[in-house]
């Protein structure tokens, strides 16, 4: 072992503890220009090694400051992706272990840790008791498995065989609020962007159920093969939910392969009180939920569920000589569940996490960030000159300032856009935006780890008083 290991890797946890301690103190957005930390950094590698401290000076110095501060209390923006301490220890562990988990045979606690976590979410979330479940990177990934499978079953395996022939027309289901990972999985699928059907939306930005149904008798009637749609259950710009009841009804009576994207909301359903929102999952095939977004795992760690593992292990197996080994029928070898071949040791993490809060202990997190964002939601519905743009269910807030004399459209667009920028380039707060029916809705999302009523507040005055400025 290197010599200096110890001390050094001390150095760095200290160096982690000072930070997470002191985070309140960085600007949540990084402040940096385009090209300042390239120019910064030399345009070759060093020819020799350069000592430990220079490196961490220059990673504090150069790195630091051109990042966004994630795990800040007052990041509001996109999805966050937390993270809490039992996460990161794992992650310690993982990288100490370095381990490449592809098969069974290639760690076998990995692939176990990794089967029981499966089982662990599986329960936790209320889903089907008879569905197996892989962590993958990310919920593009679980989608894209998704639609591959969904395309391989329908075909019999004939597109894996001998690619597509001028036969195989398939459409595919989404809202138009779904996320671009269900786009970006049928470009990569094959399937052709234009044979996406994006269905329209209700006043709640959710799909609407007899649109779909519209849509799949025209695409059949046409001599398209409608393969499969994707139900949101917490859509990205509004967490909007699709009534999974319905579309799973008309998912079963047309034959389509049903996906959930539960990538951010799905977490919600450690909640007893949310469990509705699953009825009608009995006609899912697939689903996907990121404890990366909102259960307290560093990202990258991604939950997809199957129900039939064999499906996806059929479109995904291959078995060249050097990856034959004994156990094949008796163990579960991830690298057959998904794209690449190589996979890192997320399990830990979950194990790391689950077990320090118990299931308890996450509701209670996940509680609390639901009754922060809806008391906050009551606020802003309080002020006359703020608008509550899409329903507050969960813990995300899409509003927008609106003050007396701007009419709706491009003028109350654009002052929404500069209300944002001023707020962000404060340092702050970091919140993002999306456009619900041709509106720009500012939106402020209370589920990084550590947020607590008084971020939210600080927040909620600082927008006030900067959009009546
Ligand atoms: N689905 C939804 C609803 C999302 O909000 C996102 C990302 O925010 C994704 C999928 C893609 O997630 P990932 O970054 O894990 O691919």
């Amino acid at each position: 072992m290197d010599p200096d290991f110890r001390a050094h890797a001390h150095e760095i946890v200290d160096w982690i503890a000072d930070y997470l301690e002191e985070i309140e103190r960085f600007p949540v957005a990084s402040q940096v220009h385009p090209g300042d930390i390239l120019n910064r950094l030399p345009g070759a590698p060093p020819d020799h090694g350069e000592p430990f401290d220079a490196i961490l000076k220059d990673f504090e110095s150069i790195i630091v400051p051109g990042m966004t501060h994630w795990q800040h209390p007052s990041f509001f923006a996109y999805f966050p992706a937390n993270s809490s301490p039992p996460s990161l220890y794992a992650e310690m562990l993982t990288a100490a272990l370095g381990a490449q988990c592809m098969s069974w045979v290639t760690s076998p606690s990995a692939a176990e840790l990794e089967e029981r976590m499966m089982q662990w979410l599986r329960d936790m979330w209320g889903l089907p008791r008879e569905w197996d479940g892989v962590i993958q990177d990310t919920a593009s990934t679980a989608t894209l498995c998704s639609i591959l499978t969904a395309r391989e079953v329908r075909s019999k395996n004939a597109i894996n065989r001998r690619g597509f022939s001028s036969k195989d027309r398939f459409t595919v289901y989404c809202s138009a609020e779904a996320h671009s990972s269900i786009e970006k999985a049928v470009r990569i699928a094959g399937i052709g962007r234009e044979n996406l059907r994006k269905i329209g939306v209700d006043d709640n930005f959710a799909m609407r159920p007899e649109l779909l149904e519209e849509a799949i008798r025209r695409d059949a009637d046409a001599g398209y093969t409608p393969l499969c749609v994707v139900d949101a259950l917490g859509t990205t710009g509004s967490t909007a939910v699709d009534p999974l009841e319905r579309i799973g009804a008309i998912a079963r009576r047309h034959g389509l392969w049903l996906h959930v994207d539960a990538a951010f909301a799905g977490t919600a359903l450690v909640l007893p009180e949310y469990r509705h929102l699953l009825n009608g999952i009995d006609c899912a095939d697939t689903m996907v939920i990121n404890p990366h977004k909102w259960m307290f795992t560093n990202f990258d760690c991604s939950a997809y569920f199957v129900k039939d593992p064999d499906a996806l292990v059929g479109t995904f197996e291959i078995l060249p000589e050097y990856l034959k080994t004994h156990e094949r029928s008796e163990v579960n070898n991830y690298r057959d569940w998904g794209i690449q071949l190589g996979r890192r040791f997320r399990a830990l993490k979950l194990w790391f996490v689950i077990r320090t809060y118990g299931v308890e202990g996450i509701r209670a997190k996940v509680r609390e960030h639901i009754r922060i964002a809806s008391e906050l939601a009551e606020n802003i519905r309080n002020e006359k000159d703020f608008d509550i743009l899409a329903p507050v269910w969960c813990n995300v807030i899409c509003f927008r300032y609106h003050p007396a004399g701007v009419s709706e459209g491009e003028q109350l667009n654009a002052l929404n856009m500069s209300l944002m920028e001023r707020l962000n380039a404060s340092g702050k707060l970091y919140i993002s935006h999306t456009k619900l029916d041709g509106k720009v809705a500012l939106r402020l999302v209370l589920g990084q780890s550590n947020v607590e009523e008084r971020h939210a507040s600080a927040a909620w005055q600082m927008i006030v008083r900067t959009a009546r400025e």
